[in-house]
């Protein structure tokens, strides 16, 4: 999804007090570039860690130090994805969501993380 508007409105929400899911791939990206203790895994579901309430990758300016290679869950949101009807939608928890536009590009990567994440539950 877009990240200017996140940028425009100098917003960093959702890195607060982040549940972002990782695929292996984002856990393989981040090890790969020497990071350690960046998630927690509980139940076999893995998700970043965050530190004093901030996501382990927020910098002190609130930018994300990863932004390049952060997660795909980061990349998509605020677009969600209905798990019973693979409907998406954008979450409501976004204060500027309906700034975003979704294209079906967005949707398919939507697919493929969900595809991926509950493949391992
Ligand atoms: S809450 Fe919405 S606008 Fe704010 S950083 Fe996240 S996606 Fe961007
Ligand atoms: S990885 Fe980056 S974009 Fe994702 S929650 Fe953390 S700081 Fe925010």
């Amino acid at each position: 999804m877009d990240g200017s508007i996140c940028r425009k409105h100098s917003c960093h929400l959702c890195c607060l007090e982040t549940e972002m899911e990782l695929t292996g791939a984002d856990i393989d990206r981040l090890e790969n570039m020497g990071f350690s203790g960046f998630y927690q895994e509980i139940d076999g579901i893995r998700t970043l860690m965050n530190r004093d309430g901030r996501c382990f990758f927020l910098d002190r300016n609130n930018l994300c130090s990863v932004y390049a290679d952060r997660p795909v869950g980061c990349r998509s949101y605020p677009l969600m994805m209905e798990l019973e009807t693979y409907e998406g939608f954008l979450d409501e928890l976004c204060p500027h969501a309906e700034e975003f536009m979704v294209d079906p590009e967005d949707m398919i990567a939507l697919h493929t993380i969900i595809g991926e994440l509950e493949a391992r539950r």
